[in-house]
């Protein structure tokens, strides 16, 4: 750094793991393909082996690239380290299953994202974890569950599909108090938003996929936190082998370097079209952090510095066939699984975020089949009001 004065995460975006000279005197990081390192010095290739100097030995452990990402996320959420995998849910695995072990037992939010959800429901008690899913606005349930006993505390603020805010600091806290590790998935925050290690969190998770890389061209997982608990995460993921691709780490390195502009922007145009949809005669309600009307947003305006581009709503007309025909009306919107890309992309829980559930658990997670989960991309705000507008005229007020 130049000087005392901390970057701001503008700069942090553009800069953060690729201001030192490279080898080639490249300006931009390259992509190492090279799958092993050679040594012509038995005993420089020991020590950097064992850890011991820095520099790498095989691409399934660590990699030029693949660093380079790993270092722009770890100063933007202003962590000690950061390790990364193949997929958000190769990190989110990684580190469930680097600090668990059987007898142990985990409180999370029945809201977790679909694929976490599955963890806690379907792998983890086979392995003899114990797992206790608390309503998520239920921070009193959360915390009588946690003094109970845990040994990790997973959360995640705001959640997928509906936006819910969890108070990260109030339950970090609850979450020390018993001696447990507490997780945040930052995935719909990311760093510009919300810095969960500020408000107390042990470890932070991304999906890369989604507003990191934010091009919808590079599937990634990413972990901070302090260098111990990232050590056994990274060991974890070594070993088990979800690698992230030098080549994946370069689309999410090059896309993260407007991460600051596509936020700021994702901001202000998800919070117009909230108030417009909230508006509209065709809607039953929307879910957005930053609406005055939503139950979180007084939590969400304490430890969030912008609401984050993801919003959803739900039609008065609550069905997957009013879903379809306001969806397929849409010109201004991918029809897709994904969301934090630079173009809007919108769609129903049944077929992103919840694919992996029935309807019925759908219900039991309060999550309705009438329900559109839309991510702003960075096109005119005007635009896609105007669009959605179109799209819900077809639908009955
Ligand atoms: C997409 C997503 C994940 C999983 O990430 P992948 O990269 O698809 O494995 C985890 N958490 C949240 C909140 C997500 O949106």
């Amino acid at each position: 750094m130049p000087d005392d004065r901390r970057p701001s995460p503008g700069t942090l975006s553009v800069w953060a793991g690729e201001s030192g000279r490279l080898d080639t005197n490249a300006t931009q990081v390259p992509v190492v393909h090279s799958v092993s390192f050679g040594y012509d010095n038995l005993d420089e290739w020991l020590r950097v082996a064992r850890g011991e100097a820095p520099g790498h030995n095989y691409g399934r452990n660590s990699n030029p690239t693949v660093a380079a990402f790993e270092e722009k996320v770890r100063e933007l959420e202003d962590a000690e380290a950061a390790t990364s995998a193949a997929t958000g849910m190769g990190i989110i695995s990684s580190a469930l299953y680097a600090i668990l072990s059987p007898g142990d037992r985990v409180v999370s939010i029945k809201d977790s994202y679909g694929g976490t959800n599955r963890l806690f429901t379907e792998f983890l008690p086979r392995f003899g974890i114990e797992v206790a899913l608390c309503d998520t606005t239920d921070h009193e349930a959360i915390e009588r569950e946690v003094s109970a006993g845990c040994q990790v505390l997973y959360l995640e603020s705001p959640t997928n599909p509906t936006l819910k805010v969890v108070d990260v600091a109030r339950l970090a806290e609850a979450g020390h108090a018993a001696g447990a590790v507490v997780m945040v998935d930052n995935t719909f925050a990311t760093p510009i938003n919300q810095k969960p290690l500020e408000l107390g969190a042990d470890l932070v998770l991304h999906s890369a996929t989604k507003f990191l890389g934010g091009h919808a061209d590079a599937l990634g997982g990413v972990a901070c936190g302090g260098s111990a608990l990232i050590e056994r995460v990274f060991h974890y993921r070594e070993i088990h082998g979800a690698s992230l691709h030098p080549m994946a780490a370069y689309l999410l390195l090059r896309g993260m370097k407007t991460l600051h502009l596509r936020i700021g922007r994702q901001n202000e145009t998800a919070l117009r079209v909230a108030r417009f949809l909230e508006s509209h005669p065709a809607v039953a309600s929307v879910h957005y952090p930053g609406l005055e009307s939503f139950e979180g947003h007084e939590i969400a305006r304490r430890q969030m510095r912008g609401f984050g581009g993801v919003l959803s709503f739900e039609l008065q007309e609550s069905s997957l066939e009013a879903v379809g025909r306001v969806l397929e009306r849409l010109c201004w919107a991918r029809l897709a699984a994904n969301l934090g890309s630079v173009e809007t992309v919108a769609g129903p829980p049944a077929t992103t975020s919840h694919c992996e559930c029935t309807p019925a658990e759908r219900a039991a997670m309060g999550i309705p089949e009438g329900l559109i989960r839309y991510s702003v991309g960075v096109e005119d705000a005007e635009d896609l009001v105007a669009d959605l507008e179109r799209a819900l005229g077809g639908v009955g007020g």
